[in-house]
């Protein structure tokens, strides 16, 4: 972490300049006097900061608001098309970019299939060809890209945009924002957990804009969690909260890639289907599950096979313990169910929640809610891109910050 820069009337100055941009940002539309009001600075103040933004094109005026009576205030817009950053997001043999504004909003999509066991270097350049394309074929200008964004599985040292650990992709300590930012004339390139990226999204304009402590747990090819507290996503002494998958669900159980055995991902993500499955396979020689992934025991189960069915449940049930255990260990207001395994809710999730609901609070007559997100897949792009988004507006506190106004 950078050092805090001194206290001075320049700073205040900036910081009162970000006070605006940022309410500005968050309101949609907004009028001169709604934001002296809501920042509690003078309308003077306001106006000189507005006109500052209003000439590098940050903001912009968008017409009138209706109004009751009296003269119609103008309303102010901020420039989501100040410039653009890219969102990319690294899954085991795919990655997937998206082209945004800075609204975080997707102008463009695009899918690069890769192999996760290439020369690190080659990975890297596959990455920055992709983006360059991405804007080339949306006519922006590199000059207006102004900075990126990546979701990762792993261990991940934020500070340093290092990799630390990823047992997914088989990486270790790979200076992945580093290696790419030098590549992209030295546009500044963030990287989080796919988890946190997401949870990004929800706090930015999901159900986590109205929450103040909750938490994101995706269940999928893994299971993951994001915890926010007041407002922020707790990050640890690591970077490495939120490894919850990796709590131990049963002592001694099924060896997990981590290097530990029983972990909850075992049980309550994709891999349980394997692990489970090929257990009890034998005593269903009727079934016609072979590769155990989510896509054909779900649709076994839909289709009445009965190792299918018993898998989802028992499944569900694993789940189920497993939101309990971080109720218990977190008392959070709301826990949101992500990930690509959500597809297959209708069959687990009431299993699961029946049992979560039962939990240390429930005689206190505290219940936390709990349900699937309301947000879609490409949440985990748009976070990847709010990821550079947030750091671009974030009050120039710090010594070097490197912010849009700065
Ligand atoms: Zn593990």
């Amino acid at each position: 972490m950078n050092g805090l820069r001194k206290g001075s009337k320049d700073l205040i100055k900036e910081m009162n300049r970000f006070i605006v941009i940022n309410l500005i940002r968050k309101s949609g539309r907004i009028s001169r006097s709604d934001v002296s009001k809501i920042t509690k600075m003078s309308l003077s103040t306001i106006t000189y900061i507005v006109d500052g933004l209003m000439s590098v094109d940050l903001v912009r005026e968008v017409g009138v608001a209706t109004s009751t009576g009296g003269r119609r205030p103008v309303l102010l817009e901020f420039n989501a098309d100040y410039g653009y950053t890219v969102g990319v997001k690294i899954e085991e043999k795919r990655v997937l970019f998206a082209l945004t504004n800075l609204n975080a909003d997707i102008l463009n999509l695009v899918e690069k299939k890769f192999n996760r066991f290439d020369n690190i270097q080659d990975v890297v350049a596959m990455i920055a060809g992709e983006i360059k394309e991405l804007l080339q074929n949306a006519d922006k200008p590199m000059e207006q890209l102004m900075g990126i964004g990546i979701a990762a599985s792993g261990l991940i040292n934020r500070q340093e945009g290092t990799i630390v650990r990823s047992s997914m992709l088989g990486w270790e300590n790979v200076p992945l924002c580093q290696l790419l930012s030098e590549q992209l004339n030295n546009i500044p390139v963030f990287i989080d957990k796919n988890v946190n990226a997401y949870t990004m999204a929800e706090l930015w304009y999901g159900e986590g804009k109205d929450l103040s402590n909750f938490l994101c747990i995706s269940v999928g090819a893994g299971l993951g969690m994001s915890l926010v507290v007041n407002k922020k996503i707790y990050y640890g002494e690591s970077g490495g909260a939120g490894e919850f998958g990796h709590t131990v669900m049963k002592i001694g159980g099924y060896p997990c890639h981590c290097g530990q055995k029983g972990c909850l991902e075992m049980y309550a993500s994709e891999f349980y289907l394997l692990n489970r499955g090929s257990e009890i396979k034998e005593s269903y020689p009727e079934t016609i599950i072979e590769d155990f992934s989510f896509e054909e025991v779900s649709k076994g189960a839909e289709n009445g096979d009965a190792l299918a069915i018993e898998l989802m449940k028992s499944f569900g049930e694993n789940l189920g313990y497993g939101i309990l255990n971080a109720i218990n260990a977190l008392n959070p207001h709301t826990i949101l169910l992500i990930g690509e395994g959500m597809k297959y809710k209708h069959l687990f999730l009431d299993t699961a929640v029946d049992i979560a609901r039962k939990n240390f609070f429930s005689a206190a007559k505290i219940q936390t809610e709990i349900r699937p997100t309301e947000l879609g897949d490409d949440s985990w792009l748009k976070g990847a891109a709010l990821l550079a988004i947030t750091h671009l507006f974030q009050a120039p506190i710090y010594e070097e910050s490197k912010s849009i106004l700065n």
